[in-house]
């Protein structure tokens, strides 16, 4: 809190809050939910002892009337003022935050039926794949279309899944997976400040996650994978193969093991000081009164920060730790918002993305009716691959695969399941009996060839930079970056490019940067440089 410029005596509640001024001004309507019965304001609130222009956090008590009204610092009162102890006169009604909206009950199951496994009597198999998301089942289907016996655990193997995932349509199209995408944009726009928007001629899409997911597991059921339901607890390796011992008393012996389980994985081993940064972000898929969007172009960036213009502490936070509004347009009263902070370390605030988010919707006049879905997205990105070679291969979120830039993971993780199940089929399904070690590190080696461990040490460089950047730096680095050749800002983006196409990359880009920006990359980068330059040198030794 101190870090975000916010006085520490000041504690936000968790509450309902009430705009005192502005934008938002929402109809009154009242509503029930299993929470009691919400109450809307049918104008603006005015304060009734002279904060006028500040937001007025209030804590309901469950009758839908205000009681204690909690006060945030004023915009020119440098002193703190403490939380006003006083019950008000005037009983203000509670306005309803979209943060306090809880989604629908929990998502379907994906109704296919699939080769169930039976791990009671000690299963053999080549390839246990632990874990079936996009990285576990995509990997699944391919090893499987061999002949190579696969199993895949998953405490749920037909549940949706729950991430909203978005996607650059030419990172689908040359995998086949166009008909998974379930909106498609064929603009997206980039708003630099009031004054600035950058249009992106590169068609966006949001994934079709349960397209995508029937499409996987019916290669799956076609290819023979028996399914376990079940969560993997603990991985026992012997010389030639290892033992998976699940939460049911199960256990599957394989050859190979993949750990799929996603960025929470216990199977990993990374080295330590991994030093990575975290994408943090709170989304909801809303139904709303409406919005100010285009429905033709997705919102890849909003950087703009006049919603704080009544709030300095949360402006100020913003100028140092600054976050950026992702939004989906899908229909005129249906919208998928993300406020999300690109990189941090350490993590920023969840409350503060929150509150942030808050401020930026009423401002844009946005009035949510209904949160259909909400996630809470953690990334960790960049830092130190797993160490390489393990004897569990690691696949998707947890092996290094998330773009250390942007954050980015399923293309990828899509586009190396093939290149990977070439690779396990090379050694598994041959007559060549590789096992072992050996194994083990070609397989690391087909996931992390030389050449691409040096590429996403560039990149990387690229988080390392954006970390050291404030708003106007950030502002300033995209709007350079946005203008170069599109071969070089797709190809980055897409991890297309090798490494002296970037090393050209960074030329134009500080050919293209305004001065101000040279001088934040003079000054801030060499630091990030000479450590990208010495571990590319240590990979090469
Ligand atoms: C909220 C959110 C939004 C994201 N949006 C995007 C986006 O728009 N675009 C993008 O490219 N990337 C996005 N990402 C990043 C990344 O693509 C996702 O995290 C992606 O889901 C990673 O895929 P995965 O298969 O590696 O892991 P996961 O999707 O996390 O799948 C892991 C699977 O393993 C299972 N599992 C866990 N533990 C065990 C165990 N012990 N035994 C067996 N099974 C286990 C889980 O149940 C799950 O099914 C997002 C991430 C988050 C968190």
């Amino acid at each position: 809190m101190e870090r975000l410029g916010m006085p520490i005596s000041f504690q936000p509640p968790k509450v309902t809050e009430t705009p005192a001024t502005g934008f938002f001004a929402p109809p009154m309507t009242t509503k029930t939910t299993r929470s009691g019965i919400f109450r809307q304001p049918s104008s603006t609130i005015t304060a009734v002892n002279g904060f006028s222009q500040l937001p007025i956090f209030t804590k309901s008590h469950g009758n839908g009337f205000l009681r204690t009204p909690v006060f945030g610092p004023t915009a020119n009162s440098s002193k703190i003022r403490k939380p006003s102890r006083r019950i008000p006169r005037v009983l203000c009604r509670v306005d309803k935050s979209f943060l306090n909206m809880k989604p629908g009950p929990c998502r379907d199951l994906i109704d296919m039926s699939l080769h169930w496994g039976d791990g009671s009597s000690q299963m053999k198999t080549d390839v246990v794949i632990l874990g079936a998301g996009p990285a576990g089942l995509s990997l699944a289907e391919k090893v499987s279309a061999s002949g190579v016996r696969v199993v895949c655990i998953d405490p749920s193997p037909l549940a949706v899944w729950p991430n909203n995932y978005g996607v650059w349509v030419d990172e689908f199209s040359p995998l086949g997976l166009e008909d998974c995408l379930d909106h498609v944009w064929p603009l997206a726009s980039v708003l630099l400040d009031d004054q600035k928007v950058k249009y992106l001629d590169r068609p966006y899409a949001r994934v079709s996650r349960n397209a995508l997911k029937r499409r996987l597991l019916e290669g799956c059921v076609t290819n023979g994978v028996n399914f376990l339901r079940a969560k993997a607890w603990r991985v026992e390796h012997q010389e030639f193969s290892s033992l998976v011992n699940c939460d049911d008393g199960s256990a599957i012996k394989g050859s190979l093991v993949v750990d799929a389980t996603g960025f929470k994985t216990p199977f990993m081993e990374y080295p330590k000081n991994r030093n990575h940064g975290y994408q943090i972000a709170h989304g909801i898929l809303a139904e709303v009164e409406g919005h100010p969007f285009d429905l033709d172009k997705m919102v890849l960036m909003d950087w703009r920060d006049s919603h704080m213009g009544n709030e300095p502490y949360l402006r100020e936070g913003n100028r140092r730790l600054p976050t950026f509004l992702y939004a989906m347009p899908l229909g005129p009263n249906l919208i998928f918002l993300e406020e999300t902070s690109l990189v941090s370390r350490p993590i920023l605030s969840y409350l503060e993305i929150k509150k942030r988010m808050v401020a930026r919707l009423r401002h844009l006049g946005i009035v949510v009716k209904e949160v259909l879905e909400d996630e809470k997205c953690v990334i960790p990105m960049g830092g130190r691959l797993p160490i390489i070679p393990q004897n569990v291969v690691g696949m998707g979120g947890n092996a290094g695969l998330v773009h250390p830039s942007t954050g980015y993971t399923v293309a990828r993780s899509l586009a190396v399941a093939p290149i990977l199940a070439d690779s396990i089929v090379d050694c598994l399904g041959s007559t060549r009996m590789i096992r072992g070690r050996q194994l083990h590190s070609r397989i690391w080696n087909a996931l992390w060839p030389l050449d691409q461990r040096m590429v996403r040490e560039y990149f990387s460089f690229g988080m390392e930079t954006l970390l050291k950047l404030d708003l106007e730096g950030t502002r300033r680095f995209f709007d350079a970056f946005f203008d170069l050749d599109p071969y070089h800002w797709h190809g980055f983006l897409s991890s297309r490019l090798s490494l002296s196409e970037l090393a050209m990359l960074s030329l134009n880009l500080f050919g293209n940067a305004s001065n101000p920006s040279r001088l934040d990359i003079v000054t801030k980068c060499p630091w990030p440089l000479c450590k990208m330059l010495r571990n590319i040198a240590l990979e090469m030794v």
